[in-house]
């Protein structure tokens, strides 16, 4: 069973949609060349013309596990790569020595897998990592060096600091940027050689000072930093910067179109400052990549910051990054939410090009679209108490068990029929039982008189797939708590047998039999915080998490809700999405999940 194939989606246009059919309309990227790896210009000017149209990467810093927000940028990139004959390549953004670790290349990998996609193109396996490229970068450092563009600084980071100026004051130059390609040449190797202490000194891009794009002041490339790599080991003590590193990887790879959230506008003309001077030096092939931004993902009442996601995990406020509540994919995913449902939704919260909040409904509707046409249906009673059918022995028969049936989905005839037995005692929920009801409940409640003096009948209702019965009354404890509600049977009233319908009733309620119920722990989960903006401006995250976030009760559910795998989803009638749970639910004790409700309980 599956869910609608994602090209069948209808695609809305957005303007990156738009720059790639204008690119290839107009061949801008048509002559290029491919020499089936990443590598410089003349690497790819010996391979072929790229069977791929378009070029697009997904560049994760392997630092943590992904979220939500990361799945907007996994689905838009691999999306276009997809929809436009190209092809996405994963790239662990490692240039970083110190935060990165391998644990989660592994899991962005099965992240990005999970979510339906693929870096591997026929033979082609654009699996990269940043790292690899150290030896170009620095090649291209010295080529900067050597054409006058760049130069070592060794002034102290405070006097950098001062030096760079501000929005209204233009920086300072630095007493070392008249230095000589030669000098910069020798004092940049000495750098790379160990001969300088971390922080001594930086290699800097020299641009402008006066720049009123405080990014172009001279911005650093270069640093010098004694930490051991996880892929490189001890080999360098001077790493890239991530604003010179980012575009060169672009280049290496041919990408075409470099996909980035907004807080990298300002660094767009450095990008372009950078690969210009590496094309006009052949070094890398041209046209180069063009770096185009998009608003990040904004999700109410949910974190996208992996510092503070990393915050509830460590500090045991969630059970770990796959805990149920968290916006990571690894805790969508145990949750219950499906690949067919993020990917609907990436689609249909678009790309703009300015940052909005994105209503967290947005994310539970996708899922309930995805997964009404297809998941199977099924009975629980989540807030159970005991209906008593009085007069079962006398209608029925004494120990008479009497078989009903429903669809297994009400539009997929196809995937047949479920079936459950009914008999004396059943499960219902205590909400469905009021002893004197207000106005508009139309399910179980006993003759009695209402506020107005009026006498009302006993109400009768059907046990949805079974019986129509009439309410007696109930049996209440010493706290006034309702232990067992009694109601008749009316009989020849089943449900799927001639007349049955003769008895019109307002109300229908779910239940299942005492004697076949499956007894399982439901793990009833909603929002982790309180506040739309969790953390906004001064607050306190910690402060704004949900008290009621999880409720674990014990429910019963229906007997073909035995023994199903973990993994596996239903809707739950009149209750909303459940699935089995990745890691408690086995054979012996069934544990489901809540994904989501039937309709969103957060409406204002
Ligand atoms: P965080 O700030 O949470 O650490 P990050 O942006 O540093 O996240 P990266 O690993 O650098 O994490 O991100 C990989 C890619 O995912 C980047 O291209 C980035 O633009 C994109 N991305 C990250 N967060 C979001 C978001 N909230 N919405 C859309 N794209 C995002
Ligand atoms: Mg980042």
């Amino acid at each position: 069973m599956t869910a609608p194939a994602d090209k069948d989606t209808p695609k809305i246009s957005n303007f990156l949609r738009q720059i790639i059919e204008k690119d290839l309309a107009e061949g801008t990227y048509a002559a290029r060349q491919w020499g089936g790896s990443p590598g410089d210009a003349s690497h790819h000017a010996a391979g072929q013309p790229d069977p791929a149209k378009v070029r697009l990467r997904f560049p994760p810093e392997p630092n943590g596990y992904l979220h939500v927000g990361h799945a907007k940028s996994i689905c838009l990139n691999f999306g276009l790569a997809r929809d436009y004959g190209g092809v996405c390549h994963l790239r662990f953004d490692d240039t970083n020595p110190e935060k990165e670790d391998t644990e989660y290349v592994d899991s962005i990998k099965d992240a990005v897998q999970w979510l339906g996609f693929d870096w591997h193109n026929g033979g082609e396996n654009n699996l990269y990592q940043a790292s690899d490229y150290f030896d170009f970068m620095y090649r291209a450092a010295e080529y900067l060096i050597e054409t006058g563009n760049a130069y070592v600084d060794e002034q102290t980071a405070e006097q950098m600091r001062v030096n760079r100026g501000d929005f209204v004051k233009p920086g300072t130059n630095s007493p070392f940027r008249t230095r000589t390609p030669a000098e910069n040449l020798a004092r940049f190797r000495a750098m790379r050689n160990g001969q300088l202490a971390d922080g001594a000194a930086v290699l800097r891009a020299k641009i402008d000072m006066a720049s009123p794009n405080i990014n172009l002041r001279d911005p650093a490339i270069y640093r010098i930093r004694r930490a051991h790599h996880h892929n490189t080991g001890d080999k360098w003590c001077i790493y890239p910067m991530y604003t010179y590193a980012h575009p060169i990887e672009d280049a290496l790879e041919q990408i075409t179109h470099s996909i980035c959230t907004l807080e990298f506008e300002d660094q767009r003309p450095f990008y372009d400052w950078l690969l210009d001077k590496l094309a006009e030096g052949k070094l890398i092939a041209s046209p180069h990549p063009r770096q185009y931004e998009f608003a990040r993902l904004n999700l109410t009442y949910v974190l996208t910051s992996k510092r503070k996601l990393a915050q509830l995990v460590n500090e045991k406020r969630v059970s770990g990054w796959d805990d149920p509540r968290m916006p990571t994919i690894v805790g969508l995913r145990r949750r219950g939410y499906t690949p067919e449902a993020i990917q609907l939704f990436a689609e249909r919260i678009g790309v703009t090009k300015s940052d909005s909040w994105i209503d967290y409904s947005t994310l539970e509707g996708a899922l309930r679209d995805t997964l009404d046409p297809i998941a199977p249906r099924a009975m629980a009673v989540l807030d159970p108490v005991k209906l008593v059918l009085t007069n079962w022995d006398e209608v029925m028969g004494a120990g008479k068990l009497d078989e009903c049936s429903a669809p297994v989905h009400p539009h997929l005839p196809e995937l047949g029929k479920r079936s459950f037995k009914i008999g004396k005692e059943v499960w219902i929920e205590s909400t469905d039982y009021e002893e004197t009801p207000p106005k508009g409940f139309f399910r179980l409640f006993p003759a009695h008189t209402n506020s107005s003096g009026q006498a009302i009948a006993a109400s009768k209702v059907r046990l949805k797939y079974g019986h129509v019965i009439e309410c007696v009354g109930a049996t209440k404890d010493a706290n006034g708590k309702v232990t067992e509600v009694q109601a008749k049977l009316i009989p020849d009233t089943k449900s799927g047998t001639p007349g049955s319908d003769a008895i019109k009733v307002k109300g229908v309620i779910t239940w299942v039999g005492v004697n076949d119920a499956v007894q399982a722990e439901v793990r009833l989960y909603d929002r982790l915080f309180t506040v739309e903006h969790p953390g906004a401006g001064d607050s306190d995250f910690l402060e704004e998490l949900n008290a009621d976030s999880l409720k674990t009760v014990t429910a019963f559910v229906e007997p073909s809700l035995a023994d199903v795998p973990t993994g596996t989803r239903f809707q739950f009638e009149r209750h909303g999405y459940f699935v089995t749970d990745m890691k408690d639910h086995t054979a012996g004790k069934a544990v489901f999940n809540r994904v989501t409700g039937m309709k969103d309980s957060w409406v204002k």
